[in-house]
């Protein structure tokens, strides 16, 4: 009796190919820009010599999102999955009702909606999120790591609490105290940050490649700001440029993740955003009052997720599904420790 129950279990627990998760996110990033491209009506301002017209400039949707974001469109879109796009019947969105970014960031990395969390402010979060418990999980202990653009992502994570290594704003690389780390601390301390009290996106990018490469951890988040930061300030041509800096580190991971034993076909990318923006003139903005900016997106990649390319016809998808699907990627049944949570993505898993 007790044998055939345990067998019952295995037999309809599979086992996932994916070891590994990195989580990828970028602030405020619209679907729009994401699935469409440069947006007609934005780039009117735009002339022919201007550098993001020649860069992001086509005459289709199809080859205006292949040009603003070639890693998304070549590679996701033909190997993974793409929730989000409203023309293909499958919105995404945050249920906070907030839509900015402390309750997105929460609600995507805890699973649910805390209403309590209504402000930006660097409190802790009060709440664990899927890596603080993932980290306590067998076979997972020490191998969880996160680096976040924004200052605030230490809170988030609840750093004094989580039990892993996280760095966040202007903090230095601590991980390590190498020839490398040391220059970059020393170039991000020297550097005119566009956007401070934060630094410029590249060191993020940069300290969380040198802790892939160095330290190998089986999850990895890794939440970038410049995407957001430019569109409040109203520049669509350095928003694009953002966006398409994203998706160049998004290929970056993903040919450093092949190009090693431990994560070559045993590693997913997660990939999301914490809101959207508002329609037309409204695009540089957020926030409760903001209609459409609930309105998100995510992608995956990976060995155990059928490559679907654009999900259509999913009604009902949101960031909160994020938590527990990082968790069923590496064989963890999230929902089960925390009931509040969200179910994994409908066509997450084969
Ligand atoms: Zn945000």
């Amino acid at each position: 009796m007790f044998a055939t129950a345990l067998a019952t279990v295995i037999l309809f627990q599979p086992a996932t190919k994916t070891k590994n998760v990195l989580f990828l996110f970028t602030d405020g990033l619209r679907w729009q820009e994401l699935f469409e491209g440069a947006e007609p009506d934005l780039m009117k301002a735009a002339k022919p010599e201007d550098a993001h017209y020649k860069a992001y400039w086509r005459e289709t949707v199809e080859a205006r999102r292949q040009a603003l974001m070639p890693f998304t469109w070549s590679t996701i879109a033909a190997k993974g999955q793409l929730y989000g796009d409203r023309r293909s019947g499958t919105p995404c969105q945050v249920l906070n009702g907030l839509k900015f970014s402390y309750p997105g960031y929460s609600e995507t990395l805890q699973g649910f909606v805390d209403p309590e969390i209504r402000s930006n402010d660097a409190v802790p979060n009060p709440n664990v999120t899927v890596f603080e418990w993932l980290n306590k999980q067998k076979g997972m202990e020490g191998k969880v790591a996160a680096f976040g653009n924004w200052y605030v992502v230490s809170s988030i994570f609840n750093k004094e609490r989580c039990g892993f290594y996280v760095q966040s704003g202007m903090e230095p690389i601590t991980f390590t105290g190498s020839a490398e780390a040391r220059m970059l601390n020393r170039l991000q301390a020297q550097t005119d940050h566009p956007f401070p009290p934060d630094p410029a996106d590249a060191f993020t990018y940069e300290a969380s490649m040198l802790y892939l490469r160095t330290k190998q951890p089986r999850l990895m988040g890794v939440l970038f700001g410049e995407t957001d930061s430019y569109a409040h300030s109203g520049n669509y041509a350095k928003y694009l440029n953002a966006a398409h800096r994203f998706d160049r580190w998004l290929k970056g991971y993903w040919g450093m993740l092949q190009s090693l034993p431990k994560y070559k076909d045993k590693t997913t990318l997660v990939i999301t955003t914490d809101h959207g923006r508002g329609d037309g003139s409204e695009w540089t903005s957020h926030g409760e009052k903001i209609t459409n900016a609930e309105h998100t997106w995510i992608m995956i990649l990976g060995p155990d997720s059928p490559p679907l390319g654009t999900v259509r016809g999913e009604a009902g998808v949101s960031n909160g599904q994020v938590a527990s699907s990082i968790a069923a990627l590496l064989g963890f049944d999230y929902c089960a420790a925390q009931p509040k949570a969200a179910k994994p993505l409908p066509r997450l898993v084969r």
